[in-house]
């Protein structure tokens, strides 16, 4: 099967590294180490010889560019014998409009690029999001309100509150997505805040106390009226955008009827092969897109439709 995108099977965490305090130090300071930056929720890339790469900059230019101390870096792991380390400038004080024209830097969001970068490159980028939104997102203790350090690499982040001394660890919340089938039918939805056009597989997160199956039943129920049987999984993936986990699921609706709650999507419809195939469907003007290459969604549209082939 294939591999889901913003993963690798190359890139090795290394969590024992992050308990040693004098390695991750050295790995800071290492002159191959690869830095990755990050810039409130968004990515460096550079166009190289007409394709996009991730920018990875090393330690010379770090302190070239970066004259104080960027705090909080997270040592992400190893691949091809290379550290990885992650770096927040969010912060910095920098003229970044400035810095991205000298250096012919593009800062964007990484869904924009992620689908044409390498494995590696995508990966550790959605790795580097998804630490940073958690870092920036719990800078004080839950529990007391006193500021949290970072730790262990960043992987951890321990209350500064000697009463307290709570640790806290990387969030990732579970999410459901399921593609619905009736006989030779797939139901496929969108929400308001989707691009143009497009329609997709029913999703939602789970909540407390409830399974992933109970989950997908509750959510399709309530968003389409639907009922379902024979749930099965498909496949997981990441998506730090910027926190969850699609898990993804195939499953039978008991019939076709359809009651949809129009607070949570604007539409939604039954897709046959041959609508799938021309992206025609007769409810829908000027026809209609598919989900994003890089989502589990299209994978689980896909794997319907390669069927038919
Ligand atoms: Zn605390």
């Amino acid at each position: 099967m294939q591999q889901p995108f913003y993963t690798s099977s190359e890139i090795n965490r290394k969590g024992d590294y992050r308990n040693n305090k004098k390695l991750i130090e050295k790995i800071m300071v290492d002159e191959n180490t690869k830095f990755i930056p990050y810039f409130n929720g968004k990515n460096f890339f550079k166009e190289i010889n007409e394709n996009i790469e991730a920018l990875k900059l090393n330690n010379n230019q770090i302190k070239f560019f970066f004259p104080k101390e960027i705090k909080n870096p997270i040592f992400l792991g190893v691949a091809n014998d290379t550290n990885y380390v992650g770096l927040d400038l969010s912060k910095q004080n920098l003229n970044l409009d400035l810095w991205l024209k000298e250096n012919e830097v593009i800062v964007e969001d990484l869904r924009k690029y992620g689908p044409s970068l390498n494995d590696i490159d995508a990966s550790f980028l959605a790795l580097t999001n998804g630490m940073f939104f958690w870092h920036n997102s719990h800078q004080f203790c839950g529990s007391c309100g006193f500021k949290n350090k970072s730790r262990e690499g960043g992987f951890v982040k321990i209350c500064s509150n000697d009463k307290c001394g709570k640790s806290h660890f990387p969030r990732t919340d579970p999410a459901i997505i399921t593609l619905i089938s009736f006989k030779d039918k797939i139901l496929l939805g969108r929400s308001p805040r989707f691009p143009e056009g497009m329609y997709s597989t029913l999703a939602g997160f789970v909540e407390p106390g409830e399974s992933l199956e109970q989950a997908l039943e509750r959510e399709v129920f309530e968003e389409v009226g639907v009922k379902v049987r024979n749930i099965k999984y498909f496949d997981s993936q990441p998506w730090p955008f910027p926190a969850s986990l699609m898990l993804g699921f195939f499953a039978e609706a008991t019939n076709e009827k359809m009651n949809i709650d129009y607070n949570e999507i604007e539409d939604a419809h039954w897709f046959s092969i041959e609508e799938l195939k021309t992206l025609q469907h007769p409810s829908i003007n000027g026809g209609f897109k598919l989900p994003r290459v890089d989502s589990i969604a299209r994978r689980l549209v896909d794997n319907w439709i390669n069927k038919f082939n």
